[in-house]
């Protein structure tokens, strides 16, 4: 049995990282860039209005209030998206509105709802407040200065970082490529749910948890189904996804009975066994090899010892694969709302939720095959062994995404 730092540093230290590809920046949600990215351009590209009003000399202002209001002539309009060529003097403003550009000889924008239209005299405004000097302005480079590095290597393309790179002109971006790995289950009793059970068979769970966390670290997946218990058969299996996938997870059969053909079929299938057994709970039987220079996770078939060791040791395979800055486990700190206790002598991984007041509780039946519970839990609390951890403490959850 080896600690998990250990499990993990041995995982990614073969990990070779995937060729780059240059996409569609609005189908890079997700993806991981390869190399800094400059802004092109500043942001705000201009000097530009904040709100609909009048764009004037602040000096013309100064006196300005509404029971004595400054008369201006009004020489133009500047709605968004037009680049107006004149220029503001003493007495004058341009009707302006958000997002135009500031025109020459003005210093400051009075906003709609501190000016009177002058009926009397038509072509003329009313303004009611004085304005500081920049009033109103949003500045050219204010947000992100032109050539300034905007995204580095490793990180990932969010919603956030996908508009920013949009508003900077990005129409093609260069990501990493995705991961496409491999998915099976193994074992004899299995059915596919929606198909009627027979005594004795359940129905296989691992692939519809699995999935979905492969797939939010990025990996493309490719569905192997369910292997039947059987040396030649997993063999066979293991060939054909390693022949089309860049890493392969299988659920099931890498422990020690009989019906466990996960390890020798990898050697039957021309592969080598890097390392077996992790000091944790659930998830001791997790299995890790190589064929052809790609990983296979052999994670256990218990189905939360399988999402565990997914969390701790393939996504963070995945993610490195994709260059990714940031491999661990998103982890929030909370205040534990009920103590926590190991008297094992393996790391407990405790599934809990948080609480209406922020806090974290620990959820359901605590054991490997225990969906219920799990199902209702928002992350992991490691408990190191023969360990307490108090009611009030605060604790590391690490979250299931
Ligand atoms: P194994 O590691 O193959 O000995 O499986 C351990 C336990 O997990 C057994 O109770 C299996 O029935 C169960 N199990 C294995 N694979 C799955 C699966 N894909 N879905 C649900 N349960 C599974
Ligand atoms: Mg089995």
């Amino acid at each position: 049995m080896i600690e998990l730092e250990e499990a993990l540093s041995r995982v990614l230290a073969g990990i070779v990282p995937l060729a780059s590809e240059t996409i569609p920046l609005r189908q890079a949600a997700g993806r991981f860039v390869t190399a800094p990215l400059l802004a092109p351009i500043p942001l705000p590209p201009f000097d530009n209005s904040m709100f609909d009003g009048y764009a004037l000399r602040s000096a013309d202002v100064c006196h300005a209030s509404r029971s004595n209001p400054t008369r201006l002539k009004i020489l133009g309009d500047i709605p968004a998206g037009t680049d107006w060529p004149g220029r503001v003097d003493v007495g004058e403003a341009v009707r302006i509105f958000t997002g135009a550009p500031l025109p020459e000889g003005a210093d400051a924008i009075v906003m709609q709802e501190d000016t009177l239209p002058e009926p009397s005299e038509p072509g003329t405004v009313r303004i009611l407040e004085v304005s500081k000097p920049w009033e109103g302005v949003r500045f050219a480079g204010e947000d992100v200065k032109a050539g300034s590095e905007v995204a580095k290597a490793g990180d990932k393309l969010t919603a956030a970082r996908l508009g920013l790179l949009a508003a900077l002109g990005f129409g093609v971006v260069t990501v990493s490529r995705k991961p496409i790995v491999g998915i099976f289950s193994t074992g004899d009793e299995l059915v596919t749910s929606g198909r009627p059970l027979r005594p004795g068979q359940i129905y296989e769970s691992n692939r519809a948890c699995l999935t979905p966390l492969l797939e939010a670290a990025g990996a493309t997946m490719r569905d192997f189904g369910i292997v039947r218990d059987g040396l030649e058969a997993t063999a066979a299996a293991l060939k054909e996804a390693f022949a089309e996938c860049d890493a392969v997870v299988t659920s099931g059969g890498v422990s020690v009975g009989e019906h466990d053909h996960v390890k020798p079929a990898l050697e039957l299938a021309g592969g080598r066994l890097d390392l077996w057994r992790v000091a944790i709970k659930p998830g001791k039987p997790f299995a890790f090899g190589k064929l052809d220079g790609k990983c296979l996770f052999g994670l256990p078939g218990n189905p939360i010892s399988a999402m565990v060791t997914c969390l701790l040791l393939v996504r963070p395979a995945l993610l490195r694969m994709q260059g990714a800055s940031a491999t661990g486990p998103k982890s929030v700190r909370a205040e534990l709302a009920t103590p926590l206790e190991n008297d094992g002598n393996r790391r407990h991984y405790v599934r809990v939720r948080f609480t209406a007041s922020g806090t974290v509780e620990q959820c359901g039946l605590q054991a490997s095959h225990a969906l219920g519970g799990f199902a209702l839990s928002d992350g992991l609390v490691a408990v190191p062994p023969a360990t307490k951890i108090n009611a009030g403490d605060r604790v590391d959850v690490l979250l299931w995404d």
